[in-house]
């Protein structure tokens, strides 16, 4: 069975995370054996990269969504390893300048849509303006409860307009994240990515988990799927987000260009 069949959040299904196993790992037994398939799968990436960058119709876009240290910094380093910097591009999306704050929520999103050849990889995203923003009261539920409908109607315009749209929600347990917090916080190589905030933030995990579930109820549509990724093993995590990404280019059917020109009529003097 493909990874995509076995992880896409079906559209207009009711999706509760406590019926997704965050330990899951398909059929693999054993890290070693997924590091093989991984080896493999970004092997196929990088050819399917060359194939998307010549061929220049469509962008493709990441998005990686999850809880603090779910891991989306590792799946970026570990996924796209075998991919030519020309021709990717990674956007963190921070707490909004206040710049973009004096426009709507998806004008700096819209910016940084990858261009056709282009992997555009979204750390965050404008689901930000739905998760945190909502867990905080940052606007009030009248704006936001009007914004999965937005965010449907405008990646439904991305993907008429070219742009393949894949979404990836990093699941893991809470158990998990503080197994993570405490290796954080023995490492002093790694104290610069935490702060007191992150361990506030996870005072609000049901929160978040709610909000969550409304995204992946609402917004995982035919034209752009979320994939509840298990992510408590890295290993696993990597193998399934990186073989979602090459099942779906390879469904591109991509072809290269035909040249402009006789090939066989140049000579090289
Ligand atoms: P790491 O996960 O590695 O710590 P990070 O993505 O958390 O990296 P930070 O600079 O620590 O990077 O955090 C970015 C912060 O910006 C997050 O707390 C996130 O919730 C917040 N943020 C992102 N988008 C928005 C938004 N639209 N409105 C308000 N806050 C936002
Ligand atoms: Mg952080």
């Amino acid at each position: 069975m493909k990874f995509a069949d076995r992880f896409r959040a079906p559209p207009e299904t009711r999706i509760r995370l406590a019926d997704c196993d965050p330990d899951g790992t398909a059929d693999y037994a054993s890290k070693k054996d997924a590091r093989k398939a991984l080896k493999r799968v970004t092997r196929r990436l990088t050819e399917l990269q060359y194939l998307l960058y010549a061929e220049n119709k469509r962008g493709f876009l990441i998005v990686l969504q999850g809880m603090d240290a779910s891991g989306k910094d590792g799946t970026i380093r570990h996924v796209m390893r075998g991919v030519n910097p020309q021709g990717t591009r990674v956007t963190s999306f921070k707490k909004p300048s206040v710049e973009e704050l004096d426009h709507d929520f998806l004008w700096r999103i819209h910016r940084a849509m990858p261009r056709r050849g282009d992997i555009g990889i979204f750390n965050r995203s404008h689901y930000e303006d739905v998760l945190v923003v909502r867990v905080h009261d940052l606007v009030p539920q009248h704006v936001w409860s009007q914004r999965y409908d937005q965010i449907n109607a405008f990646e439904k315009n991305l993907a008429e307009n070219g742009i393949v749209i894949l979404k990836f929600f990093l699941h893991i347990s809470k158990e998990e994240q503080k197994k993570r917090f405490e290796d954080r916080l023995a490492n002093p190589t790694r104290h610069w990515k935490i702060s007191p905030a992150d361990f506030e933030e996870r005072q609000f995990w049901d929160q978040y988990t709610e909000a969550f579930e409304e995204v992946l109820t609402r917004c995982s549509t035919e034209c752009a799927p979320w994939y509840v990724i298990p992510a408590n093993r890295k290993w696993f995590r990597n193998l399934a987000v990186a073989s979602i990404i090459v099942e779906r280019l390879e469904s591109l059917d991509m072809r290269f260009p035909e040249p402009s020109f006789d090939v066989s009529e140049i000579r090289i003097d």
